[in-house]
This record gives C-alpha cells, sequence and structure tokens, in this order.
C-alpha cells in the first residue's frame, strides 16, 4: 500500500480533508445557493462506503483532520453511519480530529450520536439572532431548530465554534450582538468573507462586506488581542479581552489565506480539488470504483497533491460579475 506522506509542490503537508458528503441542503442561503437548485443526481453520488474507502486512504497518507460537510452533511441518508466507521481511526490514533460543518437544523437528532462516535468540536452555522433575519438569509430555515440544535450539542459536550458570514447591510449591525451571544456561552465565533462561488441570483458586490472594516469598528468597542491559536484551519484568532472569547477571521478576499494551506477538498462525486478557489481537480470516483485494490486510489490522490496550486485568484469586484469558480460552496464543501 502506497503510504507516501503528501506533500505539494510548495512543500506543504497536506494533512487536512474535508469533505462534503451531499450537495443537497434544507435551507437555500442567499450567499450560497439560488433558491431552484439543480441537485446531483443520486447514482453520480459516492456511496457511503466508497466516502469511507477514500477518507481512510487520506488518513493512510497523512490526513490528520477530518472535517465532514456539504452541502447540509446531517441531511444525507444514514450519515451516521460514515461517522461511526470513521471513528475507528481515531480510536486507533491514526486521525486526531473528526469534525463536522452543520447548518444545526438536524443536530438536536443527532448530538449525542456524533459525540459517541468521537466528534469533539462542531462548527454552527448562524449569521443572525433574529429570527425574521434568518429566514430572509436562509430562505427556508427556521432559527429555533439551529437554537435546539445548540442546546444539544452543549448538552452532549460537543465544543461549539459559530460561523457568521458578514454581509453588507444585512448583519453588519448585529455583530456585536453575535459575539456577545457566543461568548456568553462559551463558543468561538469566526467571521468569513463572502467568497465568489458559483452563480446566485444576489449581486455579490452588495454582499461583500470587508472584514478589515468589522474588525475596525470592534476595536473602537474592544480590546482584540491577536493570538497565535490554529485550529488548522484558515481563520485568524483574537482574543476579545472584554468577553474573553475567540474571535476568527476567515479573510480570503483581504488577506491572502494560502501560504500555510494545508487542505484539500472532496466532493460528493468523488472529485478531489487541491484548492478551493481553483478549478483544476483529478477524479477519484473512476480511482475507486475501477478496482477493490486501493492503489490506483492511492497514484491518482497523489497525482492531484504534486498539482496542488499555489493559492486562489479571488476578487469581487464591479468589473467582475463571473464567480471566481463556477461550482458552489455546497459543492466543494465549505
Ligand atoms: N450546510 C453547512 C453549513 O451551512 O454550515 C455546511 C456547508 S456550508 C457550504 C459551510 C460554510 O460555508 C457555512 O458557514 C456557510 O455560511 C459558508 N458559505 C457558503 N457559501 C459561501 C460563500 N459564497 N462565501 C463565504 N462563505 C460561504
Ligand atoms: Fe445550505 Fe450551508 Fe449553503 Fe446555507 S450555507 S444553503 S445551510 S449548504
Amino acid at each position: 500500500m502506497n503510504a507516501i506522506p503528501m506533500i505539494d509542490p510548495f512543500g506543504r503537508h497536506v494533512t487536512y480533508l474535508r469533505v462534503s458528503v451531499t450537495d443537497r441542503c434544507d435551507f437555500r442561503c442567499v450567499y450560497c445557493m439560488s433558491e431552484n437548485m439543480t441537485f446531483l443526481p443520486k447514482k453520480d453520488l459516492l456511496s457511503l462506503e466508497e466516502l469511507d474507502r477514500v477518507c481512510s486512504a487520506f488518513v493512510r497518507k497523512g490526513v490528520r483532520k477530518l472535517r465532514i460537510t456539504g452541502g447540509e452533511p446531517l441531511v444525507r441518508k444514514n450519515i451516521m453511519s460514515l461517522f461511526k466507521s470513521l471513528s475507528r481511526h481515531l480510536r486507533s490514533g491514526t486521525l486526531d480530529e473528526l469534525t463536522v460543518t452543520t447548518n444545526g437544523s438536524q443536530l438536536a437528532k443527532y448530538a449525542t450520536e456524533l459525540r459517541d462516535y468521537g466528534v469533539e468540536r462542531v462548527n454552527i452555522s448562524l449569521d443572525t439572532l433574529n429570527p425574521g433575519r434568518f429566514r430572509a438569509i436562509t430562505r427556508w430555515g427556521d432559527i429555533a431548530d439551529v437554537h435546539a440544535g445548540i442546546d444539544a450539542a452543549e448538552k452532549a459536550g460537543l465544543r461549539i465554534k459559530i460561523n457568521a458570514v458578514a454581509l453588507k447591510g444585512v448583519n453588519e449591525d448585529e455583530i456585536e450582538h453575535l459575539m456577545r451571544f457566543c461568548h456568553d456561552r462559551g463558543m468561538d465565533l469566526t467571521l468569513i468573507e463572502t467568497m465568489p462561488l458559483g452563480e446566485i441570483e444576489a449581486d455579490r458586490t452588495d454582499q461583500y462586506l470587508p472584514l478589515s472594516l468589522v474588525r475596525a469598528r470592534l476595536a473602537e468597542k474592544f480590546t482584540l488581542i491577536e493570538n497565535d491559536y490554529r485550529t488548522g484551519g484558515p481563520a485568524r484568532y483574537l482574543t476579545v479581552k472584554e468577553t474573553g472569547g475567540r474571535l476568527g477571521l476567515i479573510t480570503p478576499l483581504t488577506h491572502n489565506f494560502c501560504e500555510s494551506c494545508n487542505r484539500v477538498r472532496l466532493t460528493c462525486t468523488g472529485t478531489l480539488y487541491m484548492c478551493l478557489g481553483q478549478e483544476d481537480a483529478v477524479d477519484l470516483r473512476d480511482a475507486v470504483r475501477a478496482s477493490s485494490a486501493d492503489d490506483l486510489l492511492d497514484a491518482t490522490i497523489d497525482r492531484g497533491i504534486l498539482r496542488k496550486p499555489k493559492g486562489h485568484d479571488f476578487i469581487i469586484d464591479r468589473q467582475t460579475k463571473k464567480p471566481a469558480v463556477s461550482r458552489h460552496m455546497s459543492v466543494t464543501g465549505g
């Protein structure tokens, strides 16, 4: 078996795999999807067994952290069986962390089981605390379900990070409130800039709120202390002296986060993207289906890693109307 560690042409060790297990979702967030999305035919999806096989190949090749995402990962049928089977890598010590990014709508149902399968932290997306606004942003979501999900996760002993996309004119007046809500409950908050991924109805220049501006506004009221806390993800963290909580900033547009990128992304159809912001990819589904031995799969992964680009070319401005890449975040997995 090929257990060559994955080192890209720029010397970066790939130790983090994000896996989108479905492109489907029970929400239609305005910055992520259009209201009438066409989803992939089910036959194109990797089965849960195939997803396990691909994830396990990555673990064998040095991935220490797996994040399950989507679409909404918890709407995929029988998804707990994937967490259950992947938990063997935690028990054997070959994997450090198994995590999930979710919109929280199904978390009340699954929080305890996730904890049982070794998940210790979850990222929950919540852009606003205002029920009407929440409905407007997610189109189909009910904030009560997310609150129930947060409560259940807390009760199950999961550490929680809230992710919020900073949206101009939508939640920019609420960032302080959101931060206090999170920090009061011992949850980190990470703010994300909108990224130009996939066609949506809205104009992204209208949604884009630079986090440099959000940070400057917060700094008028709070003492923001730089710290070197890292989760292996792209966020940079600040400690807020007054709340004692942590504030993460993901700034793909105002700050290039590529230099230390240790991640690759697998879609639910088995396509491996070496960069969120580039089109280049290799197909692992054919490799998985061609043989029950893993040689071809391993060799295809190696081929992809050797093509990992230096970084993305995101730009959001009035001249550039087309998204940087045509696939939605829900395909590649946020
Ligand atoms: N459905 C799950 C959720 O919402 O957490 C997981 C998938 S979602 C694609 C992952 C994260 O990506 C969410 O926090 C979401 O807010 C964020 N996201 C989606 N589209 C985005 C975009 N165009 N720019 C920036 N963040 C985006
Ligand atoms: Fe669904 Fe997450 Fe995209 Fe919202 S951000 S539409 S919850 S995949």
